[in-house]
């Protein structure tokens, strides 16, 4: 028979955070062993459970849920972001301008099949969250992906994405707060890539749904209420800000320079109708969400969770000869460095398989966030302090033997 082959569209897309060492674990869970994940930013998954009264606005509007709604999404729920994107000084945003999805995933690919013919480039940070990579290949474009530097604290290299700007280039993507490296982007860098999307005439799409995920009293900008002569696209949602990655809620903004984009707006709205609406019993629990009490930072204080984590995963992997490691000013991950003389590593994914079946500890290799070397990895800094310095140790111990391979 002739073999059913996957479409060549797939070719060059990657999602490695679930990709083969992942499911090497699910098999050895079957096979009764106990894998500490360090892998999936999943919030709810570690006891980081959704605020109640968020769950309770869901429970008590499930019976009027059935239907479907608005493409864009409910009323209460956009109203609810809109005012969101005032307080966070994004200027001009109406109803119309605010797409709810099925988390920030959905509206990402709908954003980029929505903008790109083939061949078209979209400039996305280097490590970055591969979704945005793949979204694009997915949908015919180029990724050209630009340096983030560790030296400088991961902050986007300006001459690099200079340099990589073509006559194809249609876009540029910027997560802030970061994922993998948890760096978080002072305003004159963001000016400084605003006046670069000016003078080149690109879209800027800004992930930020790490948005509320702060350390150390850090604040955060987001990048569309700097400028009102660009287009901006900016994303946020449940997922992390509020524990609720499995309730699939996200939205995206439209603002700035929308005169020019009429067109394009009118495909992301074809898009958006296509799917007919996003899920609607998590909606409403959004207008509750973004009002009132902020829970999220009771954890990112100095004595909330989040934070007591963050600081014991990373004194513990700093601790380890030849490893390095920024500590995260924002979001739930740390990406340490392995010094390459130390630890010369060839293909990272065997190293992460190696890690899994000798220590039973899941991390995701740094070539899954589109690094260019073997030499990091992604640790999730969600499990309780006492998983995290078993989990540490247990790297630490495959560390030193493999030194001396
Ligand atoms: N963007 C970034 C930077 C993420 O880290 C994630 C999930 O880990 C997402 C988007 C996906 O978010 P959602 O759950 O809303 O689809």
């Amino acid at each position: 028979m002739r073999p059913i082959l996957k479409s060549r569209k797939l070719a060059n897309v990657c999602y490695d955070i679930r990709g083969p060492v992942l499911e090497r674990a699910r098999q050895m869970e079957e096979e009764g062993h106990h894998i500490i994940k360090l892998n999936i930013g999943n919030p709810a998954t570690f006891g980081f459970d959704v605020p109640e009264e968020i769950l309770q606005d869901v429970i008590r509007n499930l019976s009027d849920a059935s239907g479907y709604c608005d493409s864009k999404g409910l009323f209460a729920a956009r109203k609810a972001i809109m005012h969101y994107t005032q307080e966070k000084q994004i200027k001009n945003v109406q109803l119309d301008d605010i797409f709810i999805g099925n988390g920030v995933s959905e509206l990402v690919v709908l954003a980029m099949q929505a903008l790109l013919d083939n061949g078209d480039e979209v400039l996305i940070p280097m490590p970055d969250y591969p979704l945005w990579t793949a979204a694009v290949v997915l949908s015919g474009g180029v990724a050209k992906h630009y340096l983030c530097d560790e030296e400088s604290g991961w902050l986007p290299n300006l001459d690099d994405i200079r340099a990589k700007i073509t006559p194809k280039t249609r876009a540029i993507v910027i997560i802030n707060p970061n994922n993998p490296t948890g760096a978080l982007y002072p305003n004159e860098l963001l000016l400084e890539i605003i006046e670069i999307a000016r003078q080149h005439q690109l879209i800027i799409y800004a992930d930020e749904i790490y948005d509320k995920i702060l350390y150390e009293q850090a604040t955060h900008t987001s990048i569309a209420s700097l400028a009102e002569d660009v287009l901006f696209v900016t994303f946020n949602g449940l997922s992390k800000n509020y524990r609720a990655a499995g309730f699939r809620s996200g939205w995206a903004v439209v603002s700035g320079e929308k005169n020019h984009a009429r067109d394009y707006i009118a495909g992301l709205n074809m898009l958006a109708s296509m799917r007919l609406c996003a899920n609607v019993p998590s909606q409403f629990g959004i207008q509750t969400a973004l009002g009132g009490y902020q829970s999220i930072y009771d954890l990112t204080l100095p004595t909330g969770r989040l934070m007591r984590q963050r600081d014991v995963a990373w004194r513990l992997l700093t601790d380890i000869p030849g490893v390095t490691c920024f500590k995260p000013q924002s979001a739930l991950y740390l990406f340490p460095r392995l010094d390459p003389e130390i630890y010369p590593i060839e293909d990272d994914q065997k190293f992460a398989l190696e890690l899994l079946l000798e220590e039973k500890v899941l991390i995701v290799q740094g070539t899954g966030f589109n690094w260019m070397k073997p030499d990091h990895f992604r640790v999730v800094f969600l499990p309780n302090a006492d998983d995290l310095t078993e989990a540490v140790g247990r790297i630490a111990h495959f560390l030193q033997h493999y030194r001396k391979r």
